[in-house]
């Protein structure tokens, strides 16, 4: 969307570095400043800038106080007409269990039907679409991928028209982080799913211990949203019950015999009468808890009467991870992530970009300095402008974006 131009860049850093080459007092304002920002941005009050909580807001209203403090015009104009530094973006902090969550799996002899437990034997994802499904043939479609490309299709033969697939988590090259199977999530299982006719997915889960299994964690995918058809996750011994393999370790002989087939290696042969011989009824409530993020859009006009009409946007995320989880290198942590590098160090570097820059006021064209919300649930706030901008887009010039600039020793990267 925006065109790099390297010439912009090397401008803004030769910026930066003739700072340090001015008077000490000038470069110890700067030191200092930059010092101040990080500082405050990565302390523990804000534990670690999580987009939708009260840290990430507090850090998008420092960064807007500053804005203001250099006399910036507020980017935004709210629908009551107000301009305002912040530029809201929906976000969806995470999801909750409505009352009427349902699954029921009736076999042939219904006397052998199991007791569903919401948590323990079946979750819905938390990015499941919700959905009341009524009692529908269930049909087994091995990992629930088709690609011409790799000459592979679960549903060969299959008709899953009104019908609730069931199938296994993962793809038929699992450990191979490289596979060109790895681009089928579950998203795009269920869009496949949907196009075949089928209502819901029953996807077995990949731990035996399901309480661990990342599919009951109803957690919420702010990068893809929803999946096209309800999805449910299931205790592996309840898929191996359905497949009729009695324990979970023929379960798992099925799904190696599968896997193999994509290299057409002779393996055992598991016969699955499909559809199988049992009905699946569900019904699906999850309540998105639905906040808002901003992004922190300050202007500084150009002195060109000409040039001021294009931009350059100098921009970094505020956001961090928080407590960890999702994204963070040390996912079972629950200790506060500071992100002084990452990034804390940008927002300060565009925070310092914009007080000089508006103290001299030599730019010719239009400066656009934005912090950005949501970067580590997946670019959500530089989207988000991208599709509602508050300049032309095709008069922005040049992007810079600023990410972990506050350990380069030297090294420098330009990408
Ligand atoms: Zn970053």
């Amino acid at each position: 969307m925006f065109i790099t131009k390297i010439y912009s860049f090397i401008l803004v850093i030769s910026f930066i570095l003739s700072v340090s080459a001015q008077k000490p007092q000038v470069a110890d304002t700067v030191e200092q400043n930059l010092r101040k920002h990080v500082e405050y941005l990565s302390s523990d009050k804000l534990e670690g800038r999580r987009t939708g909580e009260q840290g990430a807001t507090f850090a998008a209203g420092y960064v807007s106080n500053m804005f203001a403090q250099y006399k910036l015009k507020a980017g935004h104009r709210g629908t009551n007409g107000k301009p305002n530094f912040l530029q809201p973006f929906p976000y969806v902090a995470g999801v909750n269990l409505g009352p009427e969550n349902l699954l029921r799996i009736v076999p042939a002899d219904s006397a052998n039907e199991n007791k569903m437990e919401i948590g323990v034997n079946w979750m819905p994802l938390g990015y499941s679409q919700n959905g009341d499904i009524a009692a529908s043939q269930v049909v087994f479609a091995g990992f629930g991928i088709v690609s011409e490309g790799l000459k592979y299709d679960d549903y060969a033969g299959l008709d899953v028209k009104d019908k609730i697939v069931l199938v296994f988590d993962g793809n038929p090259d699992a450990g191979n982080p490289h596979s060109e199977f790895g681009r089928f999530n579950i998203h795009t299982k269920a869009s496949i799913a949907r196009d075949k006719g089928a209502r819901a997915i029953l996807v077995i889960a990949s731990e035996s211990d399901f309480k661990s299994d990342r599919l009951a964690a109803l957690s919420y995918d702010r990068t893809l949203g929803e999946t096209a058809i309800p999805v449910v996750a299931l205790m592996r011994s309840h898929g191996a019950e359905l497949l009729g393999a009695g324990n979970e370790k023929a379960l798992a002989e099925i799904e190696r015999s599968i896997a193999i087939k994509k290299d057409t290696t002779p393996s055992v042969q598991f016969k699955i009468a499909n559809p199988l011989n049992a009905t699946a009824r569900l019904k699906i409530d999850l309540a998105k808890r639905q906040t808002e993020a901003y992004n922190v859009i300050g202007i500084l006009e150009g002195n060109d009467p000409l040039l001021k009409n294009e931009a350059i946007v100098i921009g970094a995320h505020y956001d961090h991870l928080g407590k960890g989880g999702q994204g963070s290198l040390a996912v079972n942590s629950n200790e506060i992530h500071h992100g002084a590098d990452d990034n804390a160090s940008g927002t300060s570097a565009i925070l310092e970009l914009a007080r000089q820059f508006a103290k001299e006021k030599k730019n010719k064209r239009t400066i656009i300095f934005i912090a950005f919300g949501g970067e580590e649930e997946g670019l959500l706030g530089s989207k988000y402008f991208v599709n509602n901008p508050v300049w032309p887009l095709d008069k922005i010039v040049t992007m810079i974006n600023l990410d972990m600039v506050g350990r380069l020793q030297g090294k420098l990267t330009i990408g």
